[in-house]
């Protein structure tokens, strides 16, 4: 009896990992989450507290005393190099939130794509001279982002006008078929020794952070407690990312069933 049960429990387990699997598949994420309403606080947050700007400098700031710690006999070996991502960790895309947030409009595909198109972002504060100080110093900069190999073009438009270093389609790897920066990471591995990581997502840095749960987010970020502020800078970003999709356990979710996970999810007291 024992035994049959053991079987049938595991069946149901196996069953349920195969239909949360084709669910996380079916959830690949682009940059903000897929039909998501973008609220106010965040998007406020980012563009008026002072508190967002000088956490945006605290986290350069730390970036720098690193790349000051590199040993010069290490730089001069011309194989070192930076990934950076983009959105909320250099270029400041705000904007895209707050406009849908006065037209009162979700944010989807199309409206990325068309604020992207138009080449406006900004850059994160601090961002600009960090990396124009490591390119100074003969660190070659990549860019990883998740946005779409189309928008190579109008993005490097957005980085020349900033002034930011290596501007060039060589150095920007962007999503092509998978929203895993893994693989682009280990090949610019191959020929590089990558000494930094910039992000405002987890997944900027590692994929043992990708597709997890809340708890399990948790300990693979307790799994690399020595590497925040140290080979790992992390920029903050309170309106989208990961940490979102993780909320819903990547699964789609009407409005209402959002707003129930989120209820439940709060922790008093
Ligand atoms: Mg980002």
């Amino acid at each position: 009896m024992k035994t049959k049960f053991k079987i049938y429990s595991t069946a149901v387990l196996f069953m349920l990992f195969l239909f949360n699997s084709k669910e996380i598949i079916a959830q690949e994420s682009t940059i903000y989450n897929k039909e998501s309403q973008v609220t106010i606080f965040p998007v406020l947050w980012q563009q008026t507290s002072a508190e967002y700007r000088a956490l945006c400098y605290q986290a350069f700031n730390f970036a720098t005393l690193r790349l000051n710690e590199i040993p010069k006999k290490e730089i001069k070996k011309g194989n070192l190099a930076i990934i950076t991502d983009l959105d909320e960790t250099i270029l400041d895309n705000s904007y895209v939130g707050a406009q849908l947030i006065k037209e009162n409009k979700q944010m989807t595909d199309a409206e990325w794509n068309r604020w992207t198109a138009a080449s406006k972002s900004t850059a994160v504060p601090g961002a600009l001279a960090f990396l124009q100080e490591a390119s100074k110093k003969g660190i070659t900069i990549f860019y990883v982002s998740n946005r779409d190999t189309a928008s190579v073009k109008s993005t490097l438009i957005d980085l020349k006008n900033l002034g930011l270093p290596n501007a060039d389609a060589q150095h920007c790897l962007f999503k092509s078929n998978t929203s895993s920066k893994e693989v682009r990471r280990l090949t610019i591995a191959k020929e590089y020794n990558i000494v930094m990581l910039l992000g405002d997502n987890l997944n900027d840095f590692k994929d043992t952070f990708e597709k997890k749960t809340i708890a399990n987010r948790f300990l693979a970020t307790d799994a690399e407690q020595e590497l925040w502020g140290k080979k790992f800078i992390v920029l903050p970003n309170a309106t989208y990312g990961e940490w979102v999709s993780a909320l819903y356990n990547y699964e789609h979710k009407t409005d209402d069933e959002k707003e129930k996970i989120r209820r439940e999810l709060l922790k008093g007291y």
